[in-house]
């Protein structure tokens, strides 16, 4: 299969502005290559792949990003600034998928997805959020309707935010596993890693933390400034360990220390690469019941999942995380998100689309 993938237009890959995705896209790439197919990767400028995804062809493009949807009200109408980064990679996708099988859209974002009513070649969408905009749930439903194969999910929670979609596609998400090392250290210092905005409630693992008279080490870009100092104001100097943001080898090399991940969105997160990461690791997580991370963490074996939003229950479950095996956290991993599996299920997935078309 030859594959054409659009990155997002919020981050170029590797600035950590693009989220998940970036990483996700990297280990769907070299999945991928690993199963014999060819694969053209459109990003904004500055973008690097993995050296490990050299046989993949990058191709730089530029202009003005979007601003991404979790920060704009739910109605806000579409905007596409002047020399907008999102169409000249589309532009440029399009352009080569001609000799293409398919387009594999991985930016959540109107444009794409409208194409899709407008091109021959088929345009598959990984989507990567939640339902974070009227106007891209509704342009989903009008396409789903003539193209039921066209979108997939990471997780079933997250696929239910767009309810009129009967049979949602699910392909979980997949990593690969070579780049993390498991560490055996049950004694290490908490953890929390993920961008730093409101959606990802930074601020109940700094109370835990807190309580338990411990500092936090805290990985991520600081998306929003404001957020993060007022959360910082709010608890003793000094509370939070600021690790910065890390490349994924020396995340791991960090991440693994640690004896535990506490994970708390505020939002319906559609999978939550950080929490397999860590698993990967060996670091057991402790979530909230929401979102991806409710159906990938299992209760007891590789982690706890507190009720939604309740401090005290996740506090509890820091202090029995030692009986949670972190062999059985890394074991899940390889298990169930590899970035063969993952790439096995998006072929998969792939290969109904363009059956659809002919
Ligand atoms: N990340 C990273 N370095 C850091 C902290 C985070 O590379 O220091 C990456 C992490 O590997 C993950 C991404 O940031 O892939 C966050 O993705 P996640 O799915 O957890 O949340 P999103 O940002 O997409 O909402």
């Amino acid at each position: 299969m030859r594959i054409v993938l659009i990155s997002t237009p919020i981050g170029f890959l590797g600035s950590g502005q693009g989220g998940g995705v970036e990483l996700t896209l990297n280990s769907l790439v070299f999945g991928l290559l690993s199963l014999g197919h060819k694969v053209d990767v459109i990003a904004p400028r500055n973008s690097k792949l993995l050296k490990s995804n050299e046989k993949a062809k990058l191709y730089l493009v530029d202009g003005e990003g979007q601003i991404s949807w979790q920060h704009q009200n739910y109605n806000s109408p579409v905007t596409i600034p002047d020399n907008s980064l999102l169409a000249e990679m589309l532009e440029k996708g399009l352009s080569i998928a001609k000799q293409s099988d398919v387009v594999l859209n991985m930016s959540y974002d109107w444009l794409p997805i409208w194409m899709t009513l407008n091109y021959e070649t088929p345009i598959a969408h990984i989507i990567s959020m939640g339902s974070e905009s009227s106007v891209i749930s509704n342009l989903i439903s009008k396409v789903y309707a003539k193209y039921p194969y066209n979108f997939a999910f990471h997780s079933k929670v997250q696929a239910k935010d767009y309810p009129f979609i009967k049979k949602p596609i699910i392909i979980g998400n997949g990593f690969k596993l070579d780049d993390y090392n498991f560490q055996a250290s049950v004694k290490g210092p908490l953890a929390w890693v993920g961008r730093i905005a409101p959606e990802k409630g930074l601020e109940d693992a700094v109370y835990v933390a807190n309580k338990l008279g411990e500092k936090i080490n805290v990985w991520g870009l600081i998306e929003d400034k404001t957020y993060a100092s007022k959360i910082e104001q709010s608890f003793p100097k000094g509370a939070i360990n600021w690790m910065g943001f890390l490349k994924t080898d020396e995340l791991q090399k960090e991440l693994g220390k640690c004896r535990v991940l506490i994970n708390t969105p505020k939002w319906n997160e559609a999978y939550g690469n950080v929490v397999v990461e860590a698993l990967a690791c060996g670091v057991p997580v402790i979530a909230y019941k929401r979102g991806g991370p409710s159906e990938i963490i299992q209760h007891g074996q590789t982690g706890y999942l507190a009720d939604p939003d309740d401090k005290e229950s996740l506090l509890s479950y820091v202090e029995i995380i030692e009986k949670i095996s972190r062999r059985n956290c890394r074991e899940w991993v390889e298990n169930n998100a590899s970035s063969d599996i993952f790439a096995n299920k998006v072929v998969n997935w792939l290969n109904k689309v363009i059956n659809e078309y002919k």
